[in-house]
């Protein structure tokens, strides 16, 4: 199926099971039963805000069991699931038995794309282990400066259903895709699409990191103009010549280097196109200066020029990439600058919740006092501390698997002096920042890149960048 395709399915009387009360549940619910299908929503959970969204749904005469995610309603034609349910699950099992097909969220509001009438945007896509959320915030910043009506959607805050679905008209979408998502997304068919990196991470979920890498890869599967890999990462090239693309579509790489034909990549401080000009032999389009990307850290400037490859693959112009990267303002908790306190930086990365994210982190900075742990996920340390154990003045740890780190600095960085706070309470931030900032010397980075999830102390990752960058400035108020 071409991408403009639209698939159309008759829901009418259509027995639809969505699993999952939720984020994508209860949109889907909604918008199979508005087509007329006739939908029973199972959830694991029965508590009572479980109780008053089912409420809601029954009332427009959606049924919905609680407290049983397992069994699988009788006659099923079709599931429909939130996308982080593990696919080794009974009812999964249940409805290969019945013959009934799986989709998730996303599959779904690729199938009911254009079913109004509407001529459907189409969708460049974006999936990796680290740089999702940045790189198609970049690429949505890019497409609005060339004045392409469009949004950063997907697995980023703003559901594909309602983008799909919701008033607004699109003239292309930049959608992030987690490798759940992807997962349960068979007939999606992007016009173009990036792997950024491919890194141990969710391997519980997958079962392998073939499975992973296997799932990652689907976002390949027809695209009709660009495959955009990874050139510093060779698994991501693999993925694009197992694809299986629309006749003419391109392979193109990414490069810190210098790119070769069909790349993008860096000379001379300057982002350059030798992929998407008339002669790629000898020819090569400036896009934008390295200083144009914010902020210009090595791992963030491959991030652009991913965003850059798609937009071009979507035919937008050099001015545009520069100017889109130019207005591009990265999230919170991303390598955010939060203070300087004395000649010292203070950097908020919390969201560097895996060993990967943390390792790009770590290279972006000569001189660091790193602050580091959490829950690790299984994760181990010794290539880690290895990489950028040169670059250590000091290391403060906390958390629950903070041993972990420890010992990996013992074995591979013994003479980086190491404060081991032994604490995992939520208040245990200002002492880091103080402990930090005695270890730190003028013209040094205090960097928060905790490696870990934020679990065993707080919330979320929000919160544990907010309990940084709130001891930061306590402190530089403090020494003002
Ligand atoms: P995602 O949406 O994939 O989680 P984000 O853009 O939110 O990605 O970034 C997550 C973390 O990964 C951040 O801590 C950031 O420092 C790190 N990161 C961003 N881009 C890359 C990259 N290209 N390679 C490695 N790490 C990265």
């Amino acid at each position: 199926m071409g991408s403009q395709e639209v698939s159309t399915v008759d829901w009418q009387g259509k027995h639809v099971t969505v699993a999952g009360l939720g984020v994508s549940g209860i949109p889907a619910a909604r918008a199979l039963h508005e087509r007329g299908a006739l939908v029973t929503v199972v959830n694991d959970g029965d508590d009572e805000r479980s109780r008053a969204q089912a409420a809601e749904l029954e009332a427009l005469g959606v049924t919905v069991r609680l407290g049983d995610g397992a069994t699988l309603p009788p006659s099923t034609e079709l599931v429909v699931t939130a996308p982080g349910w593990q696919p080794d699950k009974p009812l999964f099992l249940a409805a290969a038995e019945a013959g009934a097909p799986v989709w998730g969220d996303v599959e779904l509001a690729w199938r009911l794309r254009g079913d109004d009438g509407r001529e459907p945007a189409p969708w460049l896509a974006v999936t990796g282990t680290n740089g999702k959320t940045t790189t198609v915030r970049m690429l949505a910043s890019i497409l609005e400066a060339a004045g392409l009506r469009t949004a950063a959607v997907g697995n980023i805050g703003v559901s594909l259903l309602d983008a799909v679905l919701g008033e607004t008209e699109y003239d292309v979408l930049a959608v992030e895709l987690s490798s759940y998502q992807l997962h349960w997304a068979p007939s999606l068919r992007a016009h173009s699409a990036a792997v950024l990196n491919l890194a141990p991470d969710h391997l519980d979920w997958h079962g392998s990191m073939e499975a992973y890498a296997a799932d990652k890869g689907r976002v390949y599967e027809g695209n009709t103009v660009a495959c955009v890999y990874n050139a510093a990462d060779p698994a991501t090239e693999d993925l694009v010549r197992e694809a299986d693309v629309e006749e003419g579509c391109r392979a193109i790489g990414f490069t810190l280097g210098t790119p070769g034909p069909s790349q993008l990549g860096v000379v001379d401080g300057l982002l350059v196109d030798r992929a998407f000009v008339a002669d790629r032999q000898k020819q090569a389009q400036e896009l934008a200066e390295v200083a144009d990307v914010n902020p210009p850290a090595p791992h963030n400037v491959a991030n652009a020029l991913a965003a850059a490859a798609l937009a071009r693959a979507f035919g937008v112009e050099p001015a545009a990439v520069r100017d889109g990267l130019r207005a591009f303002r990265p999230d919170a908790h991303r390598i955010e600058h939060v203070a300087d306190i004395g000649e010292v930086a203070y950097v908020d990365d919390s969201k560097a919740t895996n060993t990967h994210a943390t390792e790009a982190s770590l290279a972006a900075y000569d001189s660091i006092v790193w602050i580091a742990g959490g829950l690790a996920k299984g994760a181990t340390f010794d290539e880690l501390v290895t990489g950028a154990a040169k670059r250590l003045r000091g290391v403060v740890l906390m958390g629950a698997d903070r041993a972990l780190i420890h010992e990996a600095l013992t074995r591979h960085a013994p003479d980086v002096p190491v404060v081991d706070l032994d604490r995992t309470d939520t208040g245990a931030m200002s002492e880091a920042v103080a402990r930090a900032a005695e270890l730190a010397r003028p013209g040094d980075t205090v960097l928060l890149a905790p490696a870990c999830a934020s679990m065993d102390m707080f919330t979320n990752y929000n919160k544990r960048g907010e309990a940084f960058a709130d001891a930061v400035r306590a402190r530089a108020d403090e020494t003002a």
